[in-house]
């Protein structure tokens, strides 16, 4: 699968297709797992999020930018236009996740939303509101059966929910003013303000705080980031004439 073809929001195409119910919070699902480890397997589109980059960071005791850098691909979103990245399948281990071990998740605790979703699938509105729909499996195995609440609750998602809403409601407002970015900056300007926004998304975190107040702060730190950029650029642009 091409970078191009996953966003923040996932892989294109992707998501809720019709026949793909949304549950309420007592609405009952049922699914098969054997646990072989096969939707670990061939996966490029695990897309992390700060908070998932945050809390694999935590567990395996590297700053953000090294876990980055270890175990992700970064680009810039073709439709976000905003810095994606996506764990980055082991070539020479028949495209594996690089934390499937044994054909176990190494990270489990700390394992991204979109796994511990699995086999749901998660909406966050522009309001804020999630939405969750069952996209079911075709496997075998033991039966897994409850509440849409039950199973929320059991693989954490509930706890984490109200970071996994903000995040997805900063980035929208961040892919709102993307195109804006792009007007105001020349195209190395441009690279550089994009790094920064990397940095505020993902890097720019000292994993003894609690994440969300540092991501609130980090979008501060942006903004202060784009006004020295623009000066900097106006000032050059001033120079030249
Ligand atoms: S959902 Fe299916 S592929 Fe994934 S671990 Fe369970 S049995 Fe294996
Ligand atoms: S992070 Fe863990 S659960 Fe997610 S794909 Fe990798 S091995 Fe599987």
């Amino acid at each position: 699968m091409r970078d191009s073809e996953i966003d923040l929001c996932g892989a294109e195409g992707g998501g809720r297709a019709p026949d793909m119910p949304y549950l309420a919070a007592e609405d009952c699902f049922a699914f098969r797992c054997a646990g072989c480890g096969g939707c670990c397997r061939g996966r490029e589109d695990i897309v992390l999020s700060g908070y998932d980059l945050y809390r694999l960071s935590r567990r395996l005791g590297l700053p953000p930018k090294l876990t980055a850098q270890a175990f992700c691909r970064r680009y810039i979103g073709t439709v976000s236009r905003l810095p994606v990245l996506r764990l980055a399948p082991v070539r020479a281990a028949g495209n594996n996740c690089p934390f499937l071990t044994e054909g176990r998740c190494a990270v489990h605790q700390a394992r991204p939303l979109v796994c511990a979703l699995y086999p749901l699938g998660q909406e966050i509105s522009p309001e804020g509101q999630a939405s969750y729909y069952f996209q079911g499996t075709r496997c075998g195995g033991t039966v897994h059966e409850g509440t849409l609440a039950a199973y929320l609750e059991a693989q954490g998602i509930a706890r984490r929910e109200p970071l996994d809403i903000l995040w997805a409601c900063r980035c929208m407002e961040l892919e709102w003013q993307a195109p804006g970015w792009e007007e105001l900056f020349q195209p190395v300007v441009l690279r550089r303000f994009q790094a920064k926004v990397c940095q505020a998304l993902y890097y720019r975190y000292d994993l003894e705080r609690p994440w969300p107040q540092q991501f609130e702060e980090n979008l501060l730190w942006l903004e202060g980031q784009k006004v020295r950029l623009a000066e900097m650029q106006q000032h050059i642009h001033r120079k030249n004439r």
